[in-house]
């Protein structure tokens, strides 16, 4: 199945859940797309093979003290306290059934209700952490804005005709300040060059911070958190929670930080580009050059294509 056709198969699943449930299905492929995601950075847990990315181990799906952890029978799942329902009909409930998963998380949320605050309390229980709650959220405006799963394209931060220069630096004692090593890349370029967002995805911080200046962060569907600092200032109308596209304009680049808002001019302009990635349990920067060097690429050949 190529991947046009998975995103076709996996939306018309949650369509038919939705259907039943009258759950939402944009919260329903923002939970599966989460637990695809921490799956993928995750070594304790199995890869997600099937059109679903939500994950039930046996334990969970059969019931602690239930003696066949491999139970399908929905009524003795039920008897010793699993999750696992029966979501196609066929009588058995299946832990790496598509159908059935969707259905069991689903369950599990309908004790709360199918509302935005009821599904954020259902959430908060089944997960117990505000953060993975706000990503999760995050990821269901912006499927809900978009109204498709196929969110995969990105953009390079600055124009392509723009001179610009950047190298890997990911690692390195900082240049200006501060303890920590250095996390991102750094794009220079003259004042005001635009800063384009570079995936498709939401506002989760806007403001000043000594170190960073005026800078954004956008979290992607993929649990990055795509960080941009130094900026000369914002777009206009861009605020948390805002949904931003690849290659849309959130700012200039700019020189601020190092000292109270507004600071400004103590080192060369330049776009600090950081990326960061959520596993469910903890967030941590990884080296963003080969993604920028890979993104700068893809738009050069789309512009050489048109
Ligand atoms: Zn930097």
């Amino acid at each position: 199945m190529n991947q046009e056709n998975i995103y076709n198969n996996r939306l018309a699943l949650y369509k038919k859940v939705e259907a039943v449930s009258q759950l939402p299905w944009y919260y329903i492929a923002a939970v599966d797309q989460y637990e695809r995601n921490i799956r993928s950075a995750r070594r304790d847990l199995p890869k997600a093979n099937g059109l679903t990315g939500i994950y039930f181990s046996k334990e969970k799906w059969s019931g602690i003290i239930n003696p066949d952890y491999d139970d399908t029978n929905p009524i003795t799942i039920e008897l010793f306290g699993g999750f696992g329902i029966d979501g196609n009909g066929d009588g058995k409930a299946e832990r790496l059934n598509d159908e059935d998963v969707l259905a069991t998380f689903v369950d599990y949320i309908l004790q709360y209700g199918v509302d935005k605050d009821n599904f954020k309390i259902g959430l908060w229980n089944y997960y117990k952490r505000d953060k993975t709650v706000g990503i999760i959220m995050g990821k269901a405006a912006i499927y809900r804005h978009f109204g498709r799963l196929n969110l995969d394209s990105h953009a390079f931060p600055v124009p392509l005709s723009s001179n610009h220069s950047y190298r890997s630096t990911w690692g390195d004692a900082r240049g200006w300040g501060g303890k920590r090593i250095h996390e991102g890349t750094d794009i220079f370029a003259d004042y005001s060059v635009p800063v384009r967002a570079t995936s498709y995805g939401i506002i989760e911080m806007k403001g000043w911070n000594r170190y960073g200046g005026w800078r954004i962060g956008i979290r992607d569907i993929n649990n990055n958190y795509h960080y941009f600092a130094h900026l000369s200032g914002f777009s206009k109308d861009l605020k948390v929670g805002s949904i931003v596209e690849p290659g849309m304009l959130i700012g200039g680049v700019g020189s601020s930080g190092y000292g109270p808002p507004g600071t400004s001019g103590k080192f060369p302009p330049h776009l600090h580009y950081g990326m960061y990635k959520d596993n469910g349990y903890t967030e941590w920067s990884f080296d963003p050059y080969a993604h920028l060097r890979l993104w700068e690429q893809q738009e050069r050949l789309r512009r050489q294509q048109k």
